[in-house]
């Protein structure tokens, strides 16, 4: 396996063998279009994760109770796109077999792809719900098909555009947003009525979570490689979580967090709570 592990999230354990969520980060940034250093996300995140409570007041629950692991960062082959795509999916693959849910930490947007393309496998399906500031629909961007911006038009191509449902979305090209009226279900905003709905109709199926931080307005996730104006805030996002907790979620990732843009820390402790609270909602108890 191409593993390799220094620090560990709040309360981890490092053998995915017991548990149930397994946590993995793939610091990729090869193919991003504007601002690199996401590839510094994952041990960010690890690292601050340090500074919150086990426990969560809103779920009432606590990270000891619940099955899940860090199992390291996945290691990349700079330079080599597919290669590195390739690495992440053959690490992978074990868990989703298993019946385990892998939680990728970003890096770039792309290393969602062998994740939601090896759940796919197992789980035929498969629906997508995606928070981002941008749709990712492009077909290609500067002539690669395989980029943090085309990321959701490959996802298109293997689940079916009618199974990616898109929230938070303001930005993008007026072809992007043509294919998705035509195709996919995007939503501007990041809205109770249109999740609940989402949440009846997707009962029962194998739902996958891609959370683009850059979903969040700028002014409290500095810390990206795309900021866009006019996003939500971090209370609207982790009401949605909450909304979603009754899905079947079989994999989950937490993408483009870039620590170099945010001196603060900020934006990864966010991510960090983040990813306390999707542990805490679809890991089960031990
Ligand atoms: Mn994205
Ligand atoms: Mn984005």
């Amino acid at each position: 396996m191409y593993l390799e592990q220094d620090c560990r999230f709040l309360a981890a354990g490092a053998d995915p063998e017991p548990a149930r969520l397994v946590i993995v980060g793939a610091p990729m940034d090869f193919t991003v279009s504007f601002r690199t250093g996401t590839r510094e996300g994952p041990r960010h995140i690890r690292l601050v994760s340090a500074g919150l409570e086990e426990y969560s007041p809103e779920l009432d629950r606590q990270l000891d109770e619940v099955a899940f692991a860090d199992w390291g960062d996945v290691v990349m082959q700079p330079g080599r796109v597919a290669g590195s795509l390739g690495r992440i999916a053959e690490v992978l693959r074990p868990l989703y077999r298993a019946g385990k849910i892998p939680l990728l930490l970003g890096g770039e947007h792309l290393v969602s792809l062998p994740a939601i393309e090896e759940a796919a496998r197992v789980y035929p399906d498969l629906a997508v719900l995606h928070f981002d500031a941008h749709a990712d629909l492009r077909h290609e961007y500067l002539g690669e098909t395989l980029s943090h911006a085309t990321v959701m038009r490959r996802v298109c191509e293997i689940i079916g555009a009618g199974n990616l449902y898109q929230f938070g979305i303001r930005s993008g090209t007026r072809e992007e947003f043509a294919f998705a009226r035509e195709h996919c279900h995007l939503y501007r905003r990041c809205e109770a009525p249109q999740l609940q709905e989402l949440v009846q109709r997707l009962a029962g199926r194998p739902v996958y979570i891609s959370l683009d931080i850059d979903v969040l307005d700028p002014a409290f996730a500095p810390g990206t490689g795309t900021p866009e104006p006019g996003g939500i805030e971090p209370r609207t996002l982790f009401e949605a979580l909450y909304q979603l907790a009754g899905l079947q979620v079989v994999g989950l990732d937490i993408v483009e967090v870039c620590p170099v843009y945010d001196p603060s820390g900020a934006t990864s402790i966010l991510a960090a709570k983040l990813v306390r609270e999707a542990v805490l909602l679809w890991a089960p108890p031990r």
